[in-house]
Parts: C-alpha cells; structure tokens; sequence
C-alpha cells in the first residue's frame, strides 16, 4: 500500500485505478482526458507535447488531443487546432504521443471534418456540408452541398488520416460527432440535413455516414489501436433539436457495438462546457448520457466538471460510466489521479467553472487557466503544477496583499523554501475573490483562496499577518529588503472607460457607487439605478444579475452592443443576456454616458453622437481600475532619495501592476515566484521561447 493513504481510502478509490479494454488497447486506469481545444495545435507542436505530457505524469491512463482537421477542405484558421493532414504532420503529432507514452498512458486522436464549422480561410477550399448552408461564424459565406463524390472523398480523407495517426503512434482514433463542429454530426442532425439520397432523411439513413466511418477506421487501424465515438447525445434545444430520450438515444441504439469506446457528451460547446455561473452542479452532463451504458456493452467516458473521488468512485461503482472524462478538471489539475491514488485528495486544484482556458482557444493562443498558473508554459518556461525550483539563498520576502497575486507568490515562495512574510489589510484573506465570489453565479471562485489558503496553512514558512494594513513606514520597521506589492486595483468612480477618456461632468450631483460599495449596502440603492458597463468584461452583467435577482429594479447601460462583450470568449454571452432580460432588467446598448445631474444622466449614441436623457439617482460604475501603486511609488521615492546604496527588491504584481482577470493576477504571482533570484538572462530565455516555422 502506498505511504499515508489510509487502507479504507486504498480501497474506496481502487476502482478509479483499474485498468479497461478499449479495443485492442488497454487503459492503466479509468482517467480519461477527453479531447480539448488548447490554442497550441499543429502551430505550437513542443508546447503541445510538453502539455500533454504533464497529464500523461499527472495520472491520466488516456491523454487526448484536440480536434485535428484532417484535410485541407476543414481548416479552422484563425483558431489553432491540431492538424493531420497528410504525412507531414506526423512528426510533430509523434512528439505528442511520445510524451505521453513516456508515462505509461496511452494517446488519443479525435479526427475532425468540420464541415460548415469551418470557414476555410487558409486554404480557400469551398466549405462542404451535408446541404448548401450558412458558416457557423459571421463570414458571409455559405458551405456548399456535398456530392457522392465529395462523400467518398471525405471518406477516403478519413481513413487516411486513421493510418497517419497509427503511424503517428497514437492509440485510440476518434470518429466524432459532437459540438456540432463535425460533418459526422451535421448528417445526424435532421435540421442541417435535408438531403433526400440515401445519406438523408430517414435516422438509418442519416447515420450512414458515421456507420461507414466506424466500420472503415475499425477496419484501418482497429488491429492495433481502439476506435472511439464521440456523440453529443443531446443538443439542449428540447423539441428544436436532438433528444437523448429520442433520436439522441436512437442513434446509441443503433451503433451500440460499432464503436471500441463510448465518448457520449451534450452539443454544442456552450453546453458541454457550461461555465458553474450558469450550471454550479458537478456532473451536470450525467442525467443525459447515463442510459448510454444500457445499449452497449463497449466502454463509455462521460464528462460534466467531475472533480469529486466520491462522484467519481459512485459512477463506476453504480455502472453509470466506466472511465471518468475531464476536460478542465485535467486543465485545473493535471495531477489529480496521482493526487486520489496517492491520499492527496486535499490537494486536488478543483476546476471553478471560470471558462479562461476556452478563452484562450478563443483568442488562439496557448491555453491559460485560472486555478492552474503553470497550464501552458509547460514547454515555455518547463513550469509543472507540482514541482518547483528550490530558493538560491536565505532571503526573507514580503508580501503586502493577499488578492490572487499575493496568495499565489507567497504560496510558491514558500515551496521554493523562502521564509514569508504576508501582510493583509482586511480581517479575511483573498482580495477581489472574496467579493466576486459572493456575486450571484461565482460562489465556485472561492476555491482559488480556499486551495491556496489551505496549502499555506500547511506551511511552516508563511507569517500571516491580517487586519493589517502596512504603510512606508511599517515596511522599512520590517526591514525585509525583498517585498511583493499585490495591493490590488480599486474601481474608479469618475466615469473614464473605455469609450470615455475625461471624467463625466456633473457626477457630483448624484449618487455614484462602486461595484463593492453597491453589493456591501443596499441601503444607498436609490432607485432608477443604472449599472453603467463601460469595462465591457464580466462584473458589471454580474452585478446587474446579482442586485436585480435581489429584488431592485436595474437599468443596465452600455456603450457596447450587447451586455458583457468579453463573455462571448467564455461561452456565456447569451446566458448572461437571457438571465437580465428574464430578471427585467432594462438593457440599453450603444449609448455612454456625456453628463450627469441631479435628476439623472444625458447618454449619447455611439453611432449617431444623438443624445437621450435617461431619469436616475444612482449609478453603478463598472468602467475601468485605478491600480494601487502608491505604497509602491513611496518605497521607490525612499530608494532613489537613498542613491543608489540600498538593495532592496521592490516589485508590484498583480492588478498592482496591471488590473486583469484573477487568471492575470494569479499568473503574476507565480510567475514573481518564479523569477525570484533567477537571473536576468534566464528570465529572457524564457520570455523569448517560441516555436519557429521551419524555413525548408
Ligand atoms: P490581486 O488581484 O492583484 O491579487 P486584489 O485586489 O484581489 O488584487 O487584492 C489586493 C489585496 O491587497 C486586498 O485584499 C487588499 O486589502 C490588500 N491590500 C492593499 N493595500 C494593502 C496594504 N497597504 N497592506 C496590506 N494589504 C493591502
Ligand atoms: Fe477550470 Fe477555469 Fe481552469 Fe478552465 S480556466 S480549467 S474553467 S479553473
């Protein structure tokens, strides 16, 4: 038995690591890191490795990559996905596979023909979908209807690629169907398949194309490696789209054996990857895929945020699924299978919903996550969640604020061995966290302090020191030479935003509040009260949720044209508008705000520069953050008065230095962490890494 694991906890988890048969291939145990976009792809193909590889160390028996196109008739351009068109791209998919295999897991490719998900910018191929149908993103162009010929080829395509993924190393090939991203689901789907031959209209006809794809991989590479398909069993649209009770289910009944393994998720991504503002449960996927199990006898994977030993230990035991699926929970915690085989259950990073990492394959550069400062710089800055480098020499460090950026640089000072000293003005630990995370919808945030504050208390080298707020004078009284600055941003009040770069006049004549002084008293709430979003991020759609769901009556204002822009980067635009408008909140777009006085604010059109008045008492001012540097400027003042003769270590991190998500400041933190000691041309060394195109 392992040191420190309890023989009861040995065997209340030792289903978790049993070892299934996918196929020809066998799975050392049932963690399976489903297949997830991470904006690195066929452009940053080291990096990807190197990612894949941590997880592949971390405990997971299947590490997967994300969709990879397998033609030129399906490039995703501008987004970075994995690529396997031809035979070119099997060296860089090699490194891949063996970095995970280095560790014992086995390596999974999910093959993808886009269809009309694709608009082909690159290779300028005319898109191809089952019928003649609009792009899925707002390029106005149409994907043209495929012929026989066009249906053979892809087929062909397919194959191919099957081989060149063999060839690659990898050990389960996907055939997949799922987010509405592939051709094999637009057959499926009778809304976007209308075809009237035998590849449309009737179910038996509308899976033929995935029937042939199952049966041609299995026949390609089903020798060796196992062929898994992954189904979106449920589209979420109730009687407008695929039901898992109806068709959804149907079609399980009908490929039942075809597959070697059950990928069984709900389309389309917003769905599969809801955000906990929106869909807090663990397992929120579970109650439309668990029939799955009952029509096959092959293996099933299901995903839904799980991150819990216990859920995940249930649903083996009670026969819902065989392997446990994680996208972000791998993302949030690449070590969370060694952490419940080894006992370390309190240290798993649990996943909090926040969607960064979907952002970034948004933005298409290397994925990002909020818990998790280390994901994607595995390959850049060879950072791993688990180890770090130890301290050079016996220094004392500082650390003035406890927001994400203090909690997180005093945490891994501390693990690289310093001894720390961290400063907090407020009575509780956790900054901007503690206030979001009280915010209708973002109760999961927490996490991120609680993780952090838990590991810190596990440590013999971190002075805490609350309610106390450090001014010039206590520092230098310290007499600690290295100090962290994470002070924090605070929200400015003068209305500079976005669209406006001189303070609105006349805001003296009404009430104007910050997000914090809004939420922390009601009280001064005077009604008609406008949210003003001229951040155009997150908080102000929060807010706006948070005081109308609490009873008041709210005006939500902004110089964008919809509410909260940013969050269309997360998947969660269209949720964040529904939940206003069915609370009744007001919503006007396109208009700032020019003046304001006693009876309420003058707004004008973005477009047109009319102006409207708009009756108001208070104003909820979302618009831009003053970082809190002036503690900082203070010591620096001391240190060029001193000329030169002191050697102190002054650094702001965090939204000190630059306000951001808390994904930001959490990073800053590590990564001040990191740099500390570390010498000026190792710093460059890593800034400058990247992945450079081959010139042959
Ligand atoms: P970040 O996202 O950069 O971590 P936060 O705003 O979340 O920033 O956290 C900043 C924290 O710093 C807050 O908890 C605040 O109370 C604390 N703080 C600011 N100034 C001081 C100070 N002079 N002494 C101690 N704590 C401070
Ligand atoms: Fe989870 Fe947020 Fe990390 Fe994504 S970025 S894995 S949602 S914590």
């Amino acid at each position: 038995m392992l040191k420190g694991i309890s023989m009861k906890q040995n065997q209340r988890y030792s289903v978790l690591f049993e070892p299934v048969k996918i196929g020809p291939v066998v799975t050392k145990n049932r963690f399976y890191q489903v297949p997830h976009c991470c904006g690195m792809g066929h452009l940053r193909p080291q990096a990807h490795a190197a990612m894949r590889g941590v997880k592949a160390k971390g405990g997971w028996g299947v590490v997967s990559t994300e969709e990879a196109e397998i033609h030129p008739s399906s490039d995703l351009a501008p987004y970075v996905e994995q690529r396997i068109w031809d035979k070119k791209d099997i060296p860089a998919l090699r490194l891949m596979t063996e970095a995970v295999h280095e560790h014992g897991a086995l390596a999974a490719i999910e093959l993808t023909h886009s269809g009309h998900n694709a608009i082909n910018l690159y290779s300028r191929i005319p898109t191809m979908s089952p019928v003649d149908y609009p792009i899925n993103f707002l390029y106005p162009k149409q994907a043209r209807r495929m012929s026989k010929k066009d249906i053979a080829d892809f087929r062909r395509w397919h194959r191919n690629a099957a081989l060149n993924a063999k060839e690659a190393g990898f050990d389960i090939v996907y055939v997949y169907a799922g987010h509405g991203m592939s051709l094999a689901q637009q057959f499926i789907l009778p809304n976007m398949n209308t075809r009237s031959d035998e590849y449309g209209g009737s179910l038996e006809n509308r899976i033929r194309l995935t029937r042939e794809l199952l049966e041609e991989t299995v026949d390609a590479i089903g020798d060796s490696c196992g062929v898994a398909f992954r189904f979106a069993v449920d589209e979420m649209k109730g009687k407008d789209g695929m039901q898992f009770r109806e068709e959804g289910g149907a079609v399980v009944e009908l490929l039942a054996e075809h597959p070697d393994l059950w990928d069984v998720n709900v389309s389309d991504w917003s769905n599969d990857s809801q955000t906990s503002r929106f869909e807090p449960n663990e397992g929120y996927q579970l109650p439309y895929v668990e029939f799955v199990k009952g029509l096959t006898s092959k293996p099933v994977v299901g995903v839904g945020r799980i991150t819990s030993p216990d859920l995940m230990a249930s649903l083996i035991k009670k026969g819902v699924l065989d392997l446990i699926g994680a996208a972000r929970p791998s993302i949030a915690d690449p070590y969370l299978p060694n952490k419940i085989k080894t006992g370390k259950i309190d240290q798993i990073k649990e996943c909090i919903g926040c969607n960064i990492c979907v952002s970034s394959d948004n933005f298409s550069v290397p994925i990002r996550c909020t818990q998790n400062p280390t994901m994607g710089e595995e390959w850049r800055r060879g950072w791993d969640p688990e180890t770090i480098k130890p301290k050079k020499t016996d220094q004392h460090v500082l650390v003035v604020g406890s927001g994400p950026a203090g909690l997180e640089c005093s945490l891994q000072l501390a693990r690289r061995g310093y001894q720390v000293v961290l400063a907090e003005a407020k009575k509780e630990l956790g900054g901007r966290v503690i206030f979001e995370a009280n915010l209708k919808g973002l109760s999961a945030w927490k996490r991120v302090v609680d993780n952090r504050v838990y590991e810190i208390q596990q440590k013999n080298n971190i002075e805490i020191y609350k309610d106390s707020e450090l001014t010039a004078t206590h520092i230098n009284e310290l007499g600690i030479d290295n100090i962290f600055l994470a002070t924090g941003a605070s929200w400015r009040l003068d209305g500079i935003g976005r669209s406006t770069r001189k303070p609105i006049k006349g805001l003296d004549k009404i009430k104007v509040l910050s997000p914090e002084e809004a939420v922390k008293n009601t009280t001064n709430l005077k009604p008609p009260i406008i949210v003003y979003d001229d951040e155009q991020g997150y908080l102000a759609g929060v807010i706006a949720d948070h005081l109308s769901a609490a009873g008041h009556k709210i005006i939500f204002l902004t110089p964008a044209s919809v509410v909260s822009p940013w969050t269309e980067s997360t998947l969660e635009q269209t949720r964040v508008q529904r939940s206003l408008l069915n609370q009744g909140v007001e919503i006007i777009c396109n208009k700032s705000i020019q003046e304001a006085d006693s009876k309420g604010i003058e707004a004008k059109c973005v477009f047109t520069g009319k102006r409207t008045t708009i009756d108001c008492k208070t104003i909820i001012m979302v618009t831009e953050r003053i970082p809190n540097y002036s503690l900082f400027d203070k010591l620096i003042k001391q240190e060029e008065a001193l000329g030169g003769s002191s050697s102190k270590n002054i650094q702001l991190i965090g939204d000190a230095e630059s306000p951001g998500l808390i994904a930001d400041s959490i990073y800053s933190g590590h990564l001040a962490a990191e740099n500390f000691e570390t010498p000026e041309i190792e710093i460059e060394r890593a800034m400058y890494m990247r992945e450079m195109p081959s010139l042959k």
